[in-house]
């Protein structure tokens, strides 16, 4: 069978290189992909928010399988159109993506369906919030309404910088989302990203992971789109991921249908692990970018074959590799911020993939001279016995490619190595 995966970034790199392993696929397509994909996938010029575009390759490659990465994508209504259309997709309508588009909706089915998560309160009115923060007092968390990206988030330690982000948000109605913000209790503990593949009411939870979403080591700076990630997260036990299960991700796919508005794809929630159990921070409407590329290659199973299974209301069992996977970022130099592009990009690799991988986000060009053109511009991922191993070889390898220009965190897997 064909499949397609839409997307560019290094989450649609993993999932077209394992899907391409899969004994069942005989092409695959990426939409619009980058040039780091083509030794897996052939690329398709088509924007990754354009539906109908994406629907009329679909049938034209006789595509049995699409799988769609970005949000961007899902709250587009991607998959409405290939619903509409009968095709095969593993990603959720646009109606059931607010779950990660609209923080005040996620809120409010987690409030209605007894799913723990920090207390809040919604804003529309800059003075009100003012006063709810001046109650409340620091840390708290101001949190914009809409989809940011990940970054319209202040974990604001002081009243001031709180009364400065929400001015931020609603004076300067700074990202266009109707201008509304959730104010948060700060819930403290160990983060942690647990995904599902849910279909309606039948979740296959994923192995967890633990993301690095600050740019600097020891969490300091301000926050991208993740730095780095390690699976497993031993530490946690396997007891709490399964309580995450039972008292999150279960009741949340139920809540989903509930409401009308079923979810298919994958339900990624972003925990914190307190001192009362596992609390959703945030959940997502999609594989996490960069927790798949630590964990995709893990799983054993053939991914089209799972994913087919979740979409016929199979349960699939799958199997994990017992190593750990460590992944580092190489970023831009000034990444979160205005970047450098054109930087020359690490190829020609010669490592073995039993020991590392190598996955490409932000490159234009030719597959052979690519240069960045985006933050984040490639993930190393190792492999190791523990997270100490992993680590040691990633970093290894990193330095092997004598980068110019990037900057990466020194500390990916840190927290698993201090509690091993
Ligand atoms: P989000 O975009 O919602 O994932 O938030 C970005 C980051 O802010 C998270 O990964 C957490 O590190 C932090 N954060 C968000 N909400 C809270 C909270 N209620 N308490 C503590 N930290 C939080």
């Amino acid at each position: 069978m064909n499949v397609l995966v839409v997307g560019s970034g290094g989450r649609e790199h993993v999932l077209a290189w394992k899907l391409s392993a899969s004994p069942n696929v005989d092409r695959v397509y990426a939409a619009p992909g980058n040039p780091g994909m083509d030794h897996v996938a052939e690329r398709l010029p088509i924007d990754a928010t354009d539906g109908e575009a994406l629907a009329e390759a679909a049938k034209k490659h006789e595509v049995k399988l699409t799988v769609i990465g970005p949000e961007a994508a899902l709250l587009a209504g991607v998959a409405d159109v290939f619903e509409r259309e009968g095709l095969n997709v593993f990603g959720p309508k646009k109606d059931a993506a607010r779950i990660e588009g609209s923080k005040s909706f996620a809120k409010d089915i987690m409030k209605r369906y007894g799913i723990p998560t920090a207390g809040y309160a919604v804003f529309d009115n800059y003075e009100e919030a003012c006063a709810h923060v001046k109650d409340k007092g620091a840390p708290i968390v101001v949190k914009a309404d809409g989809l940011a990206a990940g970054k319209g988030v202040t974990v604001a330690m002081t009243m001031q910088e709180a009364y400065a982000a929400l001015a931020d948000v609603l004076s300067d109605d700074a990202f266009g989302s109707g201008a509304k913000v959730v104010l948060e209790e700060y819930l403290q503990g160990e983060e942690i990203s647990l995904m599902a593949l849910v279909n309606g009411d039948t979740v296959v939870p994923l192995a967890e992971s633990q993301d690095h979403k600050r740019v600097y080591d020891n969490d300091r700076g301000p926050n991208t789109g993740g730095m780095g990630a390690y699976s497993p997260v031993s530490h946690i036990g396997a007891d709490m991921v399964a309580e995450a299960v039972d008292s999150i991700l279960q009741p949340a796919a139920a809540a989903m249908v509930t409401e009308g508005s079923p979810f298919t794809g994958v339900l990624y929630a972003g925990l914190m692990v307190t001192e009362d159990g596992p609390k959703v921070i945030e959940f997502n409407a999609r594989f996490g970018d960069p927790e798949a590329q630590v964990i995709l290659p893990r799983l054993d199973n053939d991914l089209a074959e799972v994913l087919l299974d979740v979409l016929d209301g199979r349960v699939p069992n799958l199997s994990w590799k017992p190593q750990v996977l460590v992944g580092v970022v190489g970023a831009a130099g000034g990444y979160p911020g205005p970047y450098q592009k054109g930087l020359e990009v690490p190829s020609n690799l010669s490592f073995d993939p039993e020991d590392s991988l190598m996955f490409y986000a932000g490159v234009d060009g030719k597959a052979q001279e690519m240069r960045s053109s985006g933050g984040r511009v490639f993930l190393l991922a190792s492999y190791g016995d523990t997270v100490e191993k992993a680590q040691k070889r990633a970093y290894n390898q990193m330095k092997k490619l004598n980068l110019e220009g990037y900057h990466y965190r020194e500390d990916i897997g840190n927290r698993g190595i201090e509690k091993d």
